[in-house]
């Protein structure tokens, strides 16, 4: 059998380092640029970078339609920092024009541990991930939180309160960007998801 396929969003953001981090993991991942490379994905990831500007860029290279499409339609998606905006039913702090993917029942608020400190990073408990006693070098650069969660979402890991890692069905999002770490745990965490959709 061939290995789990992975998309990695590609028009802004850290793409290269959730290649390498879904390789890593034992995943095939290639870019999507344009509309014909959603097919046949079993994931998709959404890089962290930044969220206005993957908004626009999907819009114009009419990526967001599709991707809306896939999440309704259950395909598991990941979304880190920006990512994680884009997955967010309602956004806070965005631009006025900026829509997002949606598909989780959440309110964040963009850059909002940015207003305290533009970047720092914790270790951090992360429910399902592999190896549970060791903590998961989170990573925060101009991040957002969540303000309000539906009664569908998990939460996965906090900071100071405010959750940082969430779940509802196939979608998975967090604040923080594991891609940068070079601990692959929440993406072999998301790759399981996917082999799971794919069967
Ligand atoms: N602040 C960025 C945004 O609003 C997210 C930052 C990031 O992905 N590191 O999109």
């Amino acid at each position: 059998m061939s290995s789990t396929q992975i998309g990695v969003l590609a028009v802004q953001g850290d793409v290269r380092e959730h290649l390498a981090a879904l390789a890593g993991s034992g995943a095939d991942g290639r870019p999507v640029r344009r509309p014909g490379e959603l097919e046949d994905l079993d994931g998709l990831v959404i890089p962290g970078g930044e969220s206005t500007t993957i908004d626009r860029l999907c819009r114009i290279f009419g990526l967001h339609e599709p991707i809306r499409a896939l999440i309704a339609s259950g395909l598991p998606v990941y979304g880190s920092c920006a990512g994680m905006i884009q997955l967010a039913d309602e956004i806070l702090d965005g631009h006025p024009e900026q829509q997002s993917f949606g598909g989780i029942d959440m309110t964040v608020r963009r850059n909002a541990f940015g207003r305290q400190v533009d970047s720092f990073e914790v270790d951090l408990a992360v429910t399902g991930l592999a190896d549970p006693d060791r903590p998961f070098p989170a990573v925060f650069i101009r991040a957002p939180w969540v303000e309000r969660l539906g009664e569908s979402v998990e939460v996965l890991a906090r900071v100071e309160g405010h959750p940082v890692a969430v779940r509802q069905g196939t979608l998975l999002a967090t604040s923080f960007h594991p891609e940068v770490t070079g601990d692959h745990r929440l993406h072999a965490l998301f790759v399981e998801q996917a082999a799971a959709y794919r069967r």
